[in-house]
């Protein structure tokens, strides 16, 4: 039984081992030069520069089926986060996992949380975590800032923390994303830790992609320009050089708009883009591992994120490598992009002299612009999601767009299109 698998990323991978293992003859195009989609890393003068800033949550149910996560040699950030806000820095963090003294002090004299807002963050955490992932996802949705307010988190507290925070995981600090996914999110937060691999997010795609590649089963630089149809039925594709691969089944594993592209079907709409720009310096900015959250309202970055200080490996020896943040893809050229990024650090580290010396010396590795990074994710958008199996016989559908838009639910999917494609083509 043949199947193709168009699309090298997180789902398309995760397909293609699992029908691999179980002895279909499975091929995998990939447009581009690599696998991994929009998880992978470069070496760029010894650092390592994921492609945008990004991070695995320990306790995604479907990475801790599909990777080998001891393999990743994973690296932690510290929880909580640094809130940067009118020159000030303060620490914010969970009570429950975080081991610092210093943080936690740090956390108890916080003048940007009340204690009442503590309180909340705390039963939340409690309750989320006796909670399956199941029952956080059931019942009505609703946004996450609505649902916020409803658990009587004060204006201060969603907007100096859960709109850097969340904003910066959704893509969206107007926290209108689906409190399903806020849910989902904060309970993988607190029952696992946020980590990336030593030799950077690439090294779940090629660990993913290992035995595909070893078994010779992906095609890379290899483009499908349309989907072959023999009556009402998907027998294959056409690639970029005007051949074309026939298949008894075919998975389309390609972001949204390409996939509603070369089937024809409707897919979540609307693209949610962010940039980075990797900076390279002397000395530290600042000391641990935490993220540091730009709480400003106004920010142009939204997350610095200390990669080499959670990952020594990330940088060469006497170097440090940091991720600057941006939630959007701002139509500037890159030096335009650069010097917004210094006046947003210039005003975080404005009391410091050391810092500010850095950063005068401070290098820029590389400015990443990803238009399509993630879909937006409304209340209501995910029990209407397309299935695995198309409405197309013989195309179904793997990657974020049938679940939600993270590394779990692009597993996730690739492990459900492949259970699909096992039912109904037995081998
Ligand atoms: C900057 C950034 C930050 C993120 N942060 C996080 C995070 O911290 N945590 C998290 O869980 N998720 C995060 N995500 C989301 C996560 O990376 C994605 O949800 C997930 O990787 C999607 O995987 P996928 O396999 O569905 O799609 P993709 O990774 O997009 O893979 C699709 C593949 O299809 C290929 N392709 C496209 N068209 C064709 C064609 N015509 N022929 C052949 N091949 C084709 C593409 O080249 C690509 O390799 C982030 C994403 C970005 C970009």
């Amino acid at each position: 039984m043949r199947i193709l698998i168009i699309g090298g990323g997180v789902a398309g991978l995760v397909c293609a081992r699992a029908l691999h293992r179980a002895g279909y003859d499975v091929t995998l195009i990939e447009a581009s030069d690599g696998i991994g989609g929009r998880v992978r890393s470069d070496c760029v003068d010894g650092f390592i520069l994921d492609r945008g800033f990004q991070v695995l949550f320990t306790a995604y149910p479907a990475a801790r089926r599909q990777l080998n996560l001891a393999a990743l040699d994973l690296r932690a950030f510290d929880p909580g986060a640094i809130v940067a806000w009118r020159g000030r820095r303060e620490v914010l963090t969970d009570p429950l996992r975080d081991r610092d003294p210093a943080a936690l002090i740090g956390a108890a004299l916080t003048g940007i949380v009340s204690p009442a807002d503590k309180l909340r963050t705390l039963q939340l955490a409690l309750r989320l975590r006796r909670q399956t992932v199941d029952e956080i996802l059931a019942g009505p949705d609703r946004a996450t800032l609505t649902e916020l307010k409803a658990l009587g988190f004060s204006d201060q507290m969603i907007d100096r923390f859960f709109r850097p925070f969340f904003g910066g995981i959704f893509l969206d600090r107007s926290l209108q994303t689906s409190a399903k996914c806020f849910r989902f999110n904060f309970k993988m937060m607190s029952d696992g830790e946020t980590v990336v691999p030593a030799r950077g997010m690439g090294a779940i795609a090629d660990q993913l992609g290992a035995e595909l590649l070893r078994a010779g089963k992906v095609r890379l630089n290899t483009r499908a320009v349309a989907l072959l149809n023999n009556a009402d039925r998907v027998t294959g594709a056409r690639l970029d050089d005007g051949s074309e691969l026939l298949a008894d089944a075919v998975v389309l594993a390609t972001p949204a708009p390409e996939t509603a592209r070369l089937s024809g079907l409707p897919m979540p709409e609307g693209s949610l883009g962010s940039s980075c720009v990797w900076l390279a310096t002397r000395h530290p900015l600042y000391r641990g591992k935490k993220l540091l959250l730009n709480a400003e309202d106004n920010a142009f970055v939204n997350t610095l994120a200390p990669l080499s200080a959670v990952a020594p490996t990330y940088a060469p020896s006497g170097w440090h490598l940091y991720a600057a943040a941006i939630l959007s893809v701002p139509e500037i050229d890159d030096s335009t992009m650069m010097a917004r990024v210094m006046v947003d650090l210039h005003r975080i580290f404005v009391n410091e002299a050391a810092a500010m010396t850095t950063l005068a010396n401070a290098r820029i590795l590389r400015v990443d612009r990803i238009p399509f990074a993630q879909f937006p994710q409304p209340p209501g958008l995910h029990p209407n999601l397309p299935d695995n199996r198309s409405a197309r016989r013989g195309l179904y559908l793997a990657g974020e767009l049938t679940e939600a838009s993270s590394i779990n639910a692009a597993i996730l999917s690739g492990e459900r299109c492949a259970e699909a494609i096992q039912v109904d083509l037995p081998r």
